[in-house]
């Protein structure tokens, strides 16, 4: 154990039962949002305890009563329930896997990490984001006809809360604060920074937050869009900019805090919103085949947080309506993992009731997405191919190291 764990108390706690692998990492993702008092929560390899890292100074009865709720919730999340694989494609690059992919983009000067979530990119990693970006919208255009589009990357409140948002994700969204309209607060911030070292914050009666966001789905604010309208089977796609906290989770291309979504919205009958969904996989096999990586498409659940997952996770499983594009890259133990690329969803009316937006039929619209994580795309290519251009298919080879 190095220095820096020996400052934090461990506790151990035992789980109500047993958990599998999925439920063991969302518990160890999730945990940095417990308690300020908690640096993280480990799951012991028996899937029968955790560990529960306590901060100096904490309150250790005031922890371990948060980490026990938290524990007790997530752990009766379902456990094994039976994934189904669509698709499936198997590179024919024969070479290892690349490890520290973000850190060999960085040293080329490919890739900026700002260290806080956020990336700047360039060369090679630029065109590659064009080319999967650029080809996922063609391909979107010539099967559904997608008319392309652009969203801000603000939304207000009310329309996150009319999507669910607050309910299922709390602890992802990022609100937007300003300066109170004020003269005396305006200078004291102005005097403050006038001649400082470091940027000084308004202190927070300064602040106020008045309902603007981040957008943390690439599909929300498309739904405003259509209020009011009947929609007989059409099909939007761009290229959306998302915004999720991810607090201390932040790593790399694979876990940022603002990234960029390939969003694919189909709005119609269910008839036409089921053969969307059955029409996107061949488009996400081309994808893959195209930059020749291993790639899953499979079903799955959202990582809701603690106090709503078990139901909304079990609703989601039952019903199919997530599937999930899963392609190996290595964690930062250097060990294969399943990177979430992409997830193509069925929403049912839900959207449809909630923004009025109605099928031919006069009914609630229904509706789907298909969202493709292009950093994490990035991530894996760089992944499986490594930094040689040789190990690259010929013509994306040609494109992106030109
Ligand atoms: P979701 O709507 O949650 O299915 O997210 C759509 C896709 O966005 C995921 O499949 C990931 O590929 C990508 N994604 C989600 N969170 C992050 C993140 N923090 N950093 C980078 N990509 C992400
Ligand atoms: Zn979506």
């Amino acid at each position: 154990m190095n220095k820096h764990m020996t400052e934090f108390e461990e506790v151990v706690l035992e789980l109500p039962g047993e958990v599998d692998d999925e439920v063991a990492g969302d518990i160890e993702k999730e945990s940095v949002f417990v308690s300020p008092g908690i640096e993280r929560i480990r799951v012991n390899a028996d899937h029968k305890t955790a560990r529960i890292f306590v901060r100096p100074g904490a309150s250790v009865d005031d922890v371990m009563g948060k980490a026990r709720r938290y524990l007790d919730v997530m752990a009766k999340q379902l456990s094994g329930f039976e994934i189904k694989v669509f698709v499936e494609t198997r590179r024919r690059d024969r070479g290892p896997y690349q490890a520290d992919v973000n850190e060999g983009l960085v040293q080329r000067g490919w890739m900026h990490d700002y260290g806080k979530g956020q990336v700047a990119y360039s060369g090679p990693v630029l065109r590659l984001v064009k080319l999967i970006n650029d080809r996922a919208g063609e391909l979107y255009g010539k099967a559904f006809d997608a008319k392309d589009g652009h969203f801000p990357a603000m939304i207000d409140a009310d329309t996150l809360h009319k999507c669910g948002y607050f309910d299922s994700h709390p602890n992802a969204v990022t609100f937007v604060g300003n300066i109170i309209e004020d003269i005396d607060a305006l200078e004291e911030f102005r005097l403050a920074n006038s001649c400082s070292e470091g940027a000084h914050m308004p202190p927070h009666d300064h602040v106020h937050i008045d309902g603007m966001c981040l957008n943390p789905a690439a599909c929300f604010p498309c739904y405003p869009t259509l209020t009011g309208r009947t929609v007989d089977g059409e099909a939007y796609s761009w290229l959306g900019r998302v915004f999720r906290y991810e607090s201390r989770n932040i790593r790399g291309l694979d876990r940022l805090y603002e990234f960029n979504v390939r969003e694919l919205v189909f709005v119609g009958s269910e008839d036409y919103v089921r053969a969307c969904r059955a029409k996107a996989l061949p488009i996400v096999e081309e994808l893959a085949a195209m930059v020749d990586i291993d790639c899953k498409v499979q079903t799955a659940t959202d990582p809701f947080f603690a106090t709503v997952s078990a139901a909304k996770k079990f609703w989601q499983a039952a019903q199919e309506v997530k599937n999930e594009i899963k392609i190996p890259a290595l964690g930062a133990d250097g060990e294969v993992k399943q990177l979430a690329c992409g997830s193509i969803n069925l929403h049912g009316n839900f959207f449809g009731k909630r923004f009025d937006i109605k099928g031919s039929d006069g009914e609630p619209a229904q509706t789907g997405c298909v969202g493709l994580g292009i950093e994490r795309w990035v991530l894996a290519c760089f992944t499986q191919h490594g930094f040689e251009p040789s190990r690259w298919p010929k013509d994306v080879a040609a494109k992106i190291f030109a």
